[in-house]
């Protein structure tokens, strides 16, 4: 018998978004490792699951002393699930260390997918999909929050954060002072009773929230990328932008693509792929 990890999605707030495979998958295994066996075996209970598998405590803090006997249950021939307390394991979550040191070992590493929440926010945001990047929670701290910011103010794609209700009007209104009136959406309490998703310039959105008595829930911030502006457009950029798109398609359809992202005159865009092409071509 070869053991494996297995890595199950659960709901995020919703129990019917646990999936046949996901059910079968804690159901049938030897062991699951999870963050909190308490909610774990709630989880199991809501979903009419007796499951014999041995609960086995996993997270940031005894991770170091729990992952060796993690190993050598797989190495045993056991196979072992690792859930998060709702979500996709590894997203904020614990796991990144025992799947590395998995395949390390040349173990199989195998996932049964579904449920996140950066992913879930960024689909019903309306912003940008094509290119993203997920920044994992804000800093608590505000030097910090603010650099984290800064770092990625310049990216042309949609960032994504987590958040707690407690310091979102903090980081509102960071990201107001240092990218401006950018927009921006609020994905709260995803697949529950009270979801809500609330989208306009960041601004607005402060605004908003200032009215609230309370704020609660699970929240995603996101946020769209820098734009490249027409008058004053980075050139650096346009080119590393057509440097990709011309590695699958005609230097035509790379100008109309890059154009229509950066909303940058056609014409000009072509002048710079031409020059481009020449130097890749004499390379
Ligand atoms: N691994 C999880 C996942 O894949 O979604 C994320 C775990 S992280 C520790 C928890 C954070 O995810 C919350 O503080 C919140 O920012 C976000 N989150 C989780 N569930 C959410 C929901 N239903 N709606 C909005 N945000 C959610």
């Amino acid at each position: 018998m070869v053991g494996r990890l297995v890595i199950v999605s659960t709901p995020i707030g919703n129990l019917s978004d646990f999936s046949d495979r996901a059910a079968r998958t804690l159901q049938d295994i030897d062991i699951i490792a999870c963050e909190d066996s308490r909610k774990t075996h709630k989880l199991l209970v809501l979903s009419g699951l007796k499951s014999k598998a041995k609960m086995i405590s996993y997270h940031d803090h005894n991770g170091a002393s729990v992952r060796p006997k993690l190993l050598a249950e797989i190495d045993s021939g056991k196979t072992v699930a690792l859930v998060s307390d709702a979500g996709t394991p590894l997203i904020s979550d614990p796991g990144y260390k025992l799947v590395a040191e998995c395949h390390d070992q040349g173990f199989i590493v195998t996932t049964v997918p579904g449920p996140s929440a950066p992913l879930a926010a960024l689909t019903i945001s309306g912003l940008p999909s094509d290119k993203f990047i997920f920044s994992g929670f804000l800093p608590s701290n505000q030097k910090a929050c603010e650099t984290s910011i800064k770092d990625i103010s310049s990216l042309p794609m949609t960032i994504i954060w987590f958040e707690t209700p407690k310091r979102l009007l903090r980081s509102l209104t960071l990201l107001a002072n240092i990218l401006g009136p950018r927009l921006a959406v609020v994905a709260r309490e995803l697949t529950k009773i009270h979801e809500e998703v609330i989208r306009a310039p960041l601004p607005d959105l402060i605004a908003q929230f200032e009215k609230r008595e309370t704020i609660k829930g699970e929240i995603v911030i996101l946020v769209e990328g820098k734009k490249i502006d027409e008058a004053n457009f980075d050139v650096v950029a346009v080119k590393s932008m057509l440097k990709e798109e011309l590695q699958y398609q005609s230097l035509r359809d790379a100008v109309q693509v890059v154009a229509k992202k950066t909303k940058i005159q056609k014409r000009r865009i072509y002048q710079i792929a031409v020059e481009l092409k020449t130097l890749i071509d004499t390379k």
